[in-house]
């Protein structure tokens, strides 16, 4: 005798049917790495078939990818001048706000850009905001670098308003410093900027998973972690708080980061919010997928979809994904 459940796996088509979580392309977000210079493509040794680009480079796979499908991309600088109080972060030519600009002048509307929002890249000692003092104390012989969370948020605001004015479609603040999403707001708000949304990063775990983005983005710590403004990976609740902070503050979507590890916070966080959810799907997600295919251990289309169906079915509206230009280009969905 045949369950009930079962009656409605006969066929491919009724499967289709009920399928209870779809994914579209619309749902994806493809992350880019832009470097100062020119006609630079310099591939990620840990994170294969993903480049750093100059502008110049960055335009014609840009215009590749919307052939396919990709039309909504993420922005990180890369070799930007680093400094205590990282002036470079806010410059109206920043290699992001140059890169903006020209996308926009090349693909207009087609094309959606989010930028990150974040000091790490900018930053002499390469934390996700401004230290204080600016030199380093010394404790019991050990150097202590202290992140000041209120001194960085006005950078930060001049951060996104520098993208905003640049043409950005929205800003991601990926930094985690507490009251940054108001911060942001109000400057965008005062400059005409009130249509610009903030996707904010507000639950980011301090995570090992970051690790080839780092190699990326060049922008890991010198000193220390980062684990007074991250989260502990252990906390499930406090993710529920920082994402409730960030909706009181103004954010738009708010965003569980990394993605893999974490399904069960994407799945509260929907729960406990009506705005949309985002995750990312983070870069040594990737790598490990890439690796394990390269080495014949899996079956990477497989493995690659079921992980974005998993991030669908726990909640996410949005995913952020290395994978997104393979997924839409070779049809994978
Ligand atoms: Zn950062």
């Amino acid at each position: 005798m045949l369950t009930r459940p079962r009656r409605l796996r006969t066929s491919p088509i009724i499967r289709e049917l009920i399928a209870e979580t779809r994914l579209s392309a619309n749902m994806f977000i493809y992350p880019y790495f832009v470097t100062k210079g020119k006609n630079k493509t310099e591939a990620i040794e840990a994170m294969p078939g993903i480049s750093r680009f100059s502008i110049d480079q960055l335009i014609p796979d840009v215009e590749k990818g919307l052939k396919a499908g990709v039309n909504k991309i993420l922005l990180f600088g890369v070799g930007e001048e680093k400094s205590e109080d990282a002036h470079s972060a806010h410059d109206a030519h920043s290699v992001v706000a140059d890169a903006v600009r020209e996308l926009k002048k090349k693909f207009g509307k087609d094309l959606f850009i989010v930028t990150d929002v974040c000091l790490c890249a900018y930053t002499t000692h390469g934390h996700c905001g401004l230290a204080s003092p600016p030199a380093p104390l010394q404790r019991r012989g050990e150097e202590i670098l202290y992140i000041d969370n209120d001194l960085s948020l006005p950078i930060l605001a001049r951060m996104a308003l520098a993208h905003a004015q640049a043409g950005a479609d929205m800003v991601a603040p990926s930094d985690m410093m507490d009251g940054r999403v108001a911060a942001i707001r109000n400057l965008l708000d005062e400059s005409g900027f009130v249509n610009t949304p903030i996707m904010s990063y507000s639950t980011k775990f301090a995570s090992a998973y970051y690790g080839p983005f780092r190699e990326a983005a060049d922008s890991a710590p010198g000193k220390g972690d980062r684990k007074s403004y991250q989260m502990d990976f252990r906390n499930g609740r406090e993710a529920l708080r920082e994402a409730q902070l960030d909706e009181d503050e103004g954010a738009d979507i708010v965003m569980v980061k990394p993605a893999l590890a974490y399904l069960d916070v994407i799945k509260t966080v929907r729960e406990s919010t009506l705005l949309p959810v985002a995750c990312y799907n983070v870069s040594a997600e990737y790598s490990m997928v890439k690796a394990a295919a390269k080495a014949g251990y899996i079956d990477e289309q497989r493995i690659t979809m079921e992980n974005m169906y998993a991030f669908a079915r726990a909640g996410a509206d949005i995913i952020i994904s290395y994978h997104t230009r393979e997924i839409l280009e070779k049809g994978w969905m």
